[in-house]
């Protein structure tokens, strides 16, 4: 058994870590975590933590659900890999194909595979061209996508995202792909109330595909809540607005779900607790509770029909399309979500408190904004509540408060100056109000330090 010291050496001489200056990382020294249990994790050092962000958005079940490992192991030793390329199959991938088709809104009854949420979303970008190729509209080659979005860090996932910093190396976005800000109130709605500006921020689409010119517009993508770009919750009017701007003109509509679907906001997908009726639905993460790596792009009838029947062959796919102990695994976390009636959990019980347990923090005087929806939310750090007054950038509030967190035995993220959670679905109510007591420590910590 190797010293954290150890551990931490060897990482920094080998290891390129995704997301990390490895520079600053190499000074530092990584944590390193070794085991999990529940909705707790512990580092090399014996520490115990509260994992708020559900690893990274994606052990929905919880860590250490045997239903889970045993899966895996079976069939592991039945079949560990069978492709299905060129007219083959194996019983998990059909069977997973056959239950992602019960649990989706009934408009989806086929499934494309593919190793991750970042090669779902270059899925759609090639499969809604083809769509329109298929229906003699080739020149819909447009993606319409929004600022600060999250899709994934392969060359498409990271143009369709709109996060500037990320276009910034690799000379992105690749062609055909335009943006259109975030439905942000804070940002870009101060003044309007907030319905009033959720049908603002939905006009951004129609004057985006007006610019375009309607006849070259493929389809629009969006996730539910933009996870990443800080959990941005829109308004109520937002998303049914959306949904009818892209009838209109036929767009199709693509709904990221790699974070919002499997129970997150209280509804199998985003897209039904935020009034949507898309086309096509991204997924990854909660599909295995990231148990294992397995994503893909669940298709609605209004597509798979014209790429059945008029599209011949979709010349994609990954050799991980349909892995058998992946989809193996995703069959016992979906029947174990099932089976715990975490969607309903999320939905009557544990996401209602949380909102409430939330909303007590608006009384903090680092907290202009508390919000949650399901088991995702996000607090707005700011210097004057009452205005929302932002701190200096340079006093990085945001990464101040995770250092507290990180040290007091809780894994919250920050992005900017928003603090964000999404915690294993499976938590209590008891430990929710651990989750409270943990935040409000740290909030308070963090207030003594921007007062210093
Ligand atoms: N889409 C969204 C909304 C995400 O949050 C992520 C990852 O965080 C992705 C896509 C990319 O998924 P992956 O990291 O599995 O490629």
């Amino acid at each position: 058994q190797r010293s954290t010291r150890e551990w931490q050496q060897a990482d920094a001489a080998h290891f390129l870590h995704p997301f990390t200056d490895s520079k600053a990382l190499a000074a530092k020294g990584s944590r390193i975590i070794t085991k999990a249990e529940n909705i707790y994790l512990w580092d090399s050092e014996g520490h115990k933590i509260l994992d708020a962000m559900s690893g990274l958005w994606c052990v929905n079940v919880g860590y250490g659900q045997p239903s889970l490992v045993e899966a895996a192991t079976r069939q592991l030793q039945q079949l560990p890999f069978y492709n299905a390329f060129f007219q083959t199959a194996t019983p998990p991938a059909i069977e997973l194909a056959e239950l992602l088709a019960e649990v989706s809104p009934p408009q989806f009854q086929h499934v494309f595979f593919a190793g991750s949420g970042s090669e779902g979303n270059d899925t759609v970008v090639r499969m809604v061209r083809h769509y329109w190729a298929s229906l003699g509209q080739p020149e819909r080659q447009v993606i319409i996508s929004r600022e600060n979005a999250y899709h994934g860090s392969t060359m498409a996932g990271a143009s369709l995202g709109g996060m500037r910093y990320m276009h910034a190396q690799g000379g992105l976005p690749i062609p055909g792909i335009t943006h259109i800000p975030q439905p942000y109130w804070v940002e870009h709605g101060q003044g309007m109330d907030k319905d009033t500006f959720g049908k603002v921020a939905a006009g951004w689409l129609e004057a985006k595909i007006l610019e375009v010119g309607p006849e070259k517009v493929a389809a629009f993508i969006g996730e539910p809540v933009q996870g990443a770009g800080g959990v941005i919750i829109p308004p109520a009017t937002y998303w049914p607005e959306i949904q009818r701007i892209c009838d209109k003109y036929g767009i199709l509509l693509v709904s990221d779900e790699v974070i919002c679907g499997f129970g997150r906001t209280g509804a199998w997908f985003g897209c039904e607790t935020q009034g949507s009726r898309p086309d096509l639905m991204t997924f990854a993460k909660g599909v295995t509770s990231g148990y294992i790596p397995l994503g893909g792009v669940m298709v609605s009838e209004r597509v798979a029909k014209v790429l059945i029947e008029q599209g011949g062959e979709f010349e994609h796919g990954f050799t991980y399309s349909g892995h058998p102990v992946a989809a193996a695994v995703a069959v016992a976390n979906i029947r174990l979500i099932q089976k715990l009636r975490l969607v309903e959990h999320v939905r009557d019980d544990v996401g209602p408190y949380l909102a409430q347990q939330f909303a007590t923090l608006k009384d903090h005087p680092l907290v202009g904004d508390a919000e949650t929806c399901g088991l995702m939310g996000a607090l707005l750090l700011v210097k004057d509540p009452a205005t929302l007054t932002p701190f200096p950038a340079e006093l990085e509030i945001g990464m101040v408060c995770r250092g507290h967190c990180f040290g007091n035995g809780l894994i919250m993220r920050a992005v900017g100056n928003r603090m964000i959670i999404a915690p294993p679905l499976v938590m209590t109510r008891a430990q929710v109000d651990e989750m409270m007591a943990l935040i409000r420590r740290c909030l308070d910590l963090t207030l003594a330090d921007a007062r210093s």
